[in-house]
């Protein structure tokens, strides 16, 4: 039997952690937690989230349809239901606008991976999505090509969702983000980016299988990629406006001599001809 007070006491909660680390301004950002087939508390609209009630808590359908609540229902409720909808394992969703991550949103640059041990462990690739304006189901249907590969999304233009078990887990995703998205500006602006080789990712892939964590690049299908130097959404980059401007891939290192003959001098085809092309532009445009 689920301790409804509870949740909501527990969605209060986050929603203080939200404010207080500045991740959504004013009355931004939404919260919900599904806790029936066609039931999900709804944190209010035009509320500051630092300040929530259980009270203020209300309950919606599946459809965005209020049932209880003395509060109106946020109006970005229809991106979660989306995930619940596309996701069943999900319990929770946690929408907000955090500056570091919303930064790449709005730059629309992609998440340079193989850097940061913990964030190869918990995140993975994170995909941006297709920017759309916010509330309406077309906005909802922006993160459909992406939900089942990852449990947090950068919104372009916009902000961030991330979904989990619980409240609290489906807002850890956020924060680790944030977190990482912070230190790569600052590591920028010092200068210089260090990568960790492909070698040593695959071994934090591994260690992630050991722990039970799902991630797409374990997979057959990614089993001969470069995970360092693509980025497994990088096909829906150039339909959402996101290219790596301020980040360049990192340079393919090998560290297992076993590679396979594709990636036998340290790069992949794909890389190679990307490379080249850029290059060749570069000079026709010098020259012009
Ligand atoms: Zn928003």
């Amino acid at each position: 039997m689920q301790n409804i007070h509870q949740i909501k006491q527990d969605m209060c909660d986050i929603g203080r952690r939200i404010y207080n680390r500045q991740f959504a301004a004013a009355n931004d950002g939404n919260i919900t937690v599904r806790v029936g087939e066609n039931e999900v508390l709804c944190t209010p609209t035009l509320h500051c989230k630092g300040f929530l009630k259980p009270d203020d808590i209300s309950l919606v359908d599946m459809n965005g349809k209020q049932l209880s609540g003395r509060k109106k229902r946020s109006s970005e409720a229809l991106l979660h239901l989306e995930i619940y909808r596309q996701r069943e394992d999900i319990k929770s969703v946690v929408h907000c606008h955090p500056p570091h991550a919303t930064a790449f949103a709005i730059a629309r640059e992609p998440i340079p991976q193989c850097i940061l041990p913990e964030v190869e462990v918990f995140l993975g690739d994170v995909p941006i999505t297709k920017y759309e304006t916010p509330g309406g189901q077309s906005f909802a249907d922006t993160i459909i090509p992406f939900v089942k590969k990852t449990n947090v999304m950068i919104l372009a233009n916009h902000g961030t969702v991330s979904y989990g078990e619980t409240v609290e887990q489906a807002y850890w995703w956020t924060e680790i983000l944030d977190s990482y998205c912070r230190m790569l500006m600052l590591a920028r602006q010092l200068g210089h980016v260090a990568y960790l080789s492909e070698g040593k990712s695959r071994e934090l892939l591994d260690l992630k299988d050991k722990w039970g964590y799902k991630d797409p690049r374990n997979t057959e299908e990614f089993k001969n990629c470069d995970i360092c130097a693509n980025d497994i959404f990088r096909d829906s980059w150039a339909d959402a406006g996101v290219e790596r401007r301020a980040f360049e891939p990192p340079p393919a290192i090998k560290t297992s001599p076993a590679a396979s003959p594709a990636t036998a001098n340290g790069i992949d085809e794909e890389t190679l001809v990307k490379l080249i092309t850029n290059e060749v532009m570069r000079q026709m445009a010098a020259k012009g």
